[in-house]
């Protein structure tokens, strides 16, 4: 099976770009970060007091969180209900980022994301796809671009794609907040692969950076 790491921080496209890469290889992709989403918002609905450890283990040892691919697109579900809607508000990419710290949650997530990798050829995005989840992959690719310009991204596809009103202040202030969390924590920090090729999408149309990235991973697997 091959594997296609896309790494990079919050609204730098990564969602968009690796699902029109996998559509274009025939690859499965997997939005990793729609599982750290369904855990915060697990805590959320069994409102869980995650400072108490013994409490967190027991609502992983509760829960069901499994991905299903509907029409080629990945539809995440949480004890049996499809919350790919629900999962995707500011408060839960907050409750994201602040779970994704806690070391019982990444190696909860771990084995999910392994598996589905050892049975599909993969575009998996996330934060330490390169790094830690599948270190072993064939392309590593850490994609990147200004906080502003990924504010306006994500107010975007917040609006058109999943219908939620976005305020640009609050998302900027939100991915910078986030960007904070995810490279400053102790376990998996944001980081790129030594070997990960960076592109940066700033200046690049929606077309162009996934052309550059066909051409990036087309060097590696050709
Ligand atoms: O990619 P997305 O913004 O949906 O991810 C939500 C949060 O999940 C991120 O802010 C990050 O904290 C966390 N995450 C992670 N590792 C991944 C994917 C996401 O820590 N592989």
């Amino acid at each position: 099976m091959i594997s296609i790491a896309i790494d990079g921080p919050a609204g730098a496209g990564k969602s968009t770009m690796a699902k029109k890469t996998a559509d274009e290889l025939g690859y499965i992709y997997v939005d990793t970060g729609a599982l750290y989403r369904a855990i915060g918002l697990a805590v959320r609905e069994y409102s869980a007091d995650i400072s108490d450890r013994d409490e967190l283990r027991a609502l992983l040892s509760r829960i069901d969180i499994s991905i299903v691919h509907l029409d080629g697109e990945q539809h995440i579900f949480l004890d049996g209900k499809d919350v790919s809607h629900k999962i995707r508000t500011e408060e839960i990419s907050m409750m994201a980022s602040r779970v994704s710290a806690l070391p019982e949650v990444r190696s909860f997530l771990l084995e999910l994301q392994r598996d589905f990798a050892k049975k599909y050829n993969v575009v998996m995005d996330g934060r330490d796809i390169g790094t830690v989840v599948l270190p072993t992959a064939e392309v590593k690719i850490f994609l990147t671009a200004s906080p502003e310009v990924r504010a306006r991204r994500r107010k975007l596809q917040l609006e058109e794609k999943d219908g939620v009103a976005a305020d640009y202040d609050a998302i900027l202030e939100d991915i910078i907040k986030r960007d904070y969390n995810d490279t400053h924590r102790d376990i998996a920090p944001l980081k790129p692969a030594d070997d990960a090729v960076i592109i940066d999408t700033s200046d690049l149309t929606l077309s162009q950076a996934v052309e550059k990235l066909l051409e990036v991973i087309k060097e590696h697997i050709l």
